[in-house]
This record gives structure tokens, C-alpha cells and sequence, in this order.
């Protein structure tokens, strides 16, 4: 895509946050989801009885996240929505994936489902920071980018293996250490092609940890200063489990896909953020996810929470913000899920999209989008690149090398612009 209509784009996108701005302060309503504090100029041009100061040289204040613009307050957590979709992902919304950044400099990925990996590398944060990933469980829409994020990390600067907390099945197949032990196997080819070629420490085996996914609010994670519990979930099978966040006095929930179940409604109780998920309501997977009357009520309302049930269980939570998701959010869907939750829940709500950003501090629950660069690159590594060995280099076989199409006088230029700029001394195969 050229600049231009990037920018252009870009440009749109910021009008578009802006209407739905605007749409906030006089409706006070809910249909787009986000009834955070609206900080923006245009809510505050409203609500001001004279015009606010403008300057035609000055910057004035942001309505949206531009990432890489913010530096993070100490006591301040920020929660970037990477993917609040479904199964089958779509250019609009990824499957499910929150990044949550702490002000002590920690990073934790929670669930890494099928296209998110591009939502995190729009936030451009070094993926040496991006080594702790927690799966709710092992449906696709929940892990299925665990791939991407662990080759596509470790190419861009990942320096160390990638740690991934999981939850066990109630038999070893069903668990996630065997999940990640076969998804290692099955990247033997990727990860061979790259021995010997670049910095291999990223590329070492998953580090998992299991953890019992009967345990009932019991520590999973301890570490400077943030505490990681789990909670059981009710879906498809035993296994799933949902996540309690506790630092620096904030408590944040991820809860991932279940039946409304009592431990979130007793140990979710009192959050600063708590996400559920909210699913599709029955008539609309009947008649745009051609599911039969049977399969909708069951999917809908029994695997998966209905919107209904959503606000009934915020309403035992009460956290000071509720975040649904896992539903395709488009202009036709975000009515009726709204209506349907506001029947049993009156609280703060955000129906949450991809690139929905939350800022959490004692005071004050900030919601935005991020408008991001659609062409970024990785972000710098962190640390200096370790050289390979090349003798770990796996060689072609002699059929292929035959096979070669001499190049090397056209390639010999590159070679020597390189050597000389770099002060290096390498020859071509
Ligand atoms: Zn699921
Ligand atoms: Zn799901």
C-alpha cells in the first residue's frame, strides 16, 4: 500500500474514533462498547461551556493509542486487546488474545489465537520482552498462533526460549505440555532450515508449565511481584481454565471460554478489568453462521456464555470494567449483544474489538484504540545477536546444489558492498 493511502487510511480511521467519540458523550450509550473515561478534546469541546484553546502550531490531546508514543506510569497496567474473535478469523478480528503490560517493565501474553501474532507485532514491543504466554486452553482460537509468535519472535529478536503456562487434561494427551511437545515436532523442518544460520537461542524447545486445571484460585505464577492464579472453566471438555492477575494492588481477569461458572463469579469478584467471553447470540448463528435451532442453543448457550448470561455474572462481579468478547463485532451484532447483556447488567462495559486499548490505574480506567503502522517492522532487539555455529548448518544434498543456477557474478557486488561497509570478510557458498 502506498504512504499516501496510508495515510489516508489512517486518517479515516482517526475520524472513525473520533464519530464514535462523539457518539459516547451524547448518548452516553453503549453500542460501541467503550464508556471509559473519554478524555479526548471533542468529548471535552462538549461538555466545556467555552470553547478549549486550540493552536494551529500546538499538538493537542489524543483520543487514540499510537503504539511505541506512551511511556507506561509505574502504577499503571495497559491492556491491548490482539484478537477478540472466533475460530475463524477474519481480516477485522483476530481469535482471542490480550497483552497486558505491567509498569514494572512485565509483559504477559494471554492466549495467542489463530492471526493475533500481527495485532502484537502492530504494537511493536521488543519480543524479548514477549516471552510469557498463557493459554486458557488448547482450541485453536485460543493457542492456534503459538506458531507464529514463537518462530516469527525468535527471528525478531526473542534471545531466550519462549515460557507457556498451560493447563494439564485430564489425561496426558489433553494437556498442554503434549500439545507443545507435538507442535515442536512438527516445526522439525522449519527449525532445521534455520540451524546454523541465526541466533539460536530463541528457537529452543518450549518452556511449559503445567498446572492442574482443577486448582481452585491457586498461585501458578510468582514473580516479581505478580501473582498468576487459575480458576476452572466449564467448556467442551475438562481442562479449560481462566486467569486472576494480582500486582500492585490491581487485580485483572482473563477469563477464557466457559459455561457461567462460580469460581469466576467468587474469585473474578472485585477486578479492576475482568473479561469474559460473550458469545453470539443464538439467532444471529442461526441465520449468519447457518447453524440448526439445536447446534445454536447448544454452542451459544451451553459451551459458551450468552450475552445474558454475560451481564448476569458482572453483575455478581461487579469489576469496575467488564470486557465481553469472542464475538464477530460488526454494526449488525453489537446491538443486539448490548441489549441482551444490558438486561441483567448495568455496570461499566466495553465490547471489546481488536485494538481496543485499556489503561488501568487506581483512578481511572482510560479506553481507546490504537491506530497502528500497517508497515511496521520488527521493533530493535534488546540485547546483541549471538553469532551460529555453522557448523550446525545442515547441508543440501548433492542432487540440489547440482541444481544451482550460476549466480555468483551478479551476487559478488553485494557481497563486496557488504564487506567493505562492515569491515566483515564472507564468501559466497
Ligand atoms: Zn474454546
Ligand atoms: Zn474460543
Amino acid at each position: 500500500m502506498s504512504k499516501i493511502a496510508n495515510s489516508k487510511l489512517t486518517l479515516l480511521a482517526i475520524v472513525a474514533v473520533a464519530a464514535v467519540a462523539m457518539v459516547t458523550v451524547y448518548m452516553k450509550g453503549h453500542l460501541d462498547g467503550r464508556e471509559g473515561k473519554s478524555s479526548g478534546l471533542i468529548g471535552e469541546s462538549i461538555a466545556a461551556e467555552s470553547p478549549p484553546k486550540v493552536s494551529p502550531v500546538k499538538t493537542r490531546a489524543r483520543d487514540f493509542y499510537a503504539p511505541n508514543s506512551e511511556d507506561l506510569g509505574p502504577d499503571e497496567m495497559r491492556l491491548i486487546a490482539c484478537g477478540t474473535g472466533m475460530p475463524t478469523a477474519r481480516p477485522k478480528q483476530a481469535a482471542s488474545c490480550w497483552l497486558l503490560e505491567l509498569g514494572n517493565g512485565d509483559k504477559f501474553v494471554f492466549d495467542v489465537g489463530t492471526g493475533s501474532a500481527e495485532r502484537i507485532a502492530a504494537m511493536q514491543i521488543p519480543y524479548n520482552y514477549l516471552d510469557k504466554v498463557f493459554l486458557s486452553h488448547l482450541h485453536t482460537d485460543h493457542f492456534g498462533d503459538l506458531d507464529a509468535l514463537f518462530v516469527g519472535g525468535a527471528l525478531a529478536g526473542r534471545q531466550k526460549p519462549l515460557r507457556v503456562w498451560g493447563p494439564k487434561g485430564d489425561t496426558p494427551e489433553r494437556g498442554t505440555k503434549y500439545a507443545l511437545d507435538h507442535l515442536f515436532k512438527a516445526l522439525t523442518w522449519d527449525l532445521d532450515g534455520r540451524a546454523g544460520i541465526t541466533d539460536p537461542r530463541g528457537y529452543q524447545p518450549f518452556e511449559v508449565t503445567e498446572f492442574d486445571y482443577k486448582g481452585v484460585n491457586k498461585i501458578i505464577y510468582q514473580e516479581n511481584g505478580v501473582t498468576i492464579r487459575s480458576i476452572p472453566a466449564i467448556h467442551s471438555l475438562d481442562g479449560p481454565v481462566s486467569f486472576i492477575v494480582e500486582w500492585n494492588g490491581l487485580k485483572f481477569v482473563f477469563g477464557g471460554d466457559t459455561y457461567p461458572n462460580k469460581w469466576y463469579a467468587k474469585y473474578a469478584k472485585g477486578a479492576d478489568l475482568a473479561i469474559h467471553e460473550c458469545f453470539v447470540t443464538v439467532p444471529d448463528m442461526i441465520t449468519k453462521f447457518q447453524f440448526t435451532p439445536q447446534s445454536a442453543l447448544a454452542v451459544g448457550t451451553q459451551i459458551h456464555t450468552a450475552p445474558e448470561a454475560f451481564g448476569k455474572m458482572m453483575s455478581l462481579v461487579k469489576p469496575r470494567m467488564a470486557v465481553a468478547y469472542h464475538f464477530f463485532k460488526d454494526f449488525d451484532t453489537t446491538g443486539p449483544i448490548n441489549d441482551r447483556i444490558r438486561t441483567t447488567y448495568d455496570g461499566p462495559l466495553s465490547l471489546a474489538e481488536d485494538y481496543m486499548v485499556w489503561n488501568i490505574t487506581k483512578d481511572d480506567i482510560r479506553v481507546r484504540m490504537a491506530i497502528y503502522d500497517e508497515d511496521v517492522w520488527p521493533p530493535p532487539a534488546t540485547e546483541k545477536p549471538q553469532l551460529p555455529d555453522p557448523s550446525l548448518r545442515i547441508p543440501y544434498s548433492k542432487f540440489i546444489v547440482g541444481g544451482k543456477y550460476d549466480m555468483k557474478d551478479v551476487i559478488q557486488p553485494t557481497y563486496d558492498e557488504i564487506n567493505k561497509k562492515y569491515g566483515t570478510n564472507e564468501k559466497q557458498d
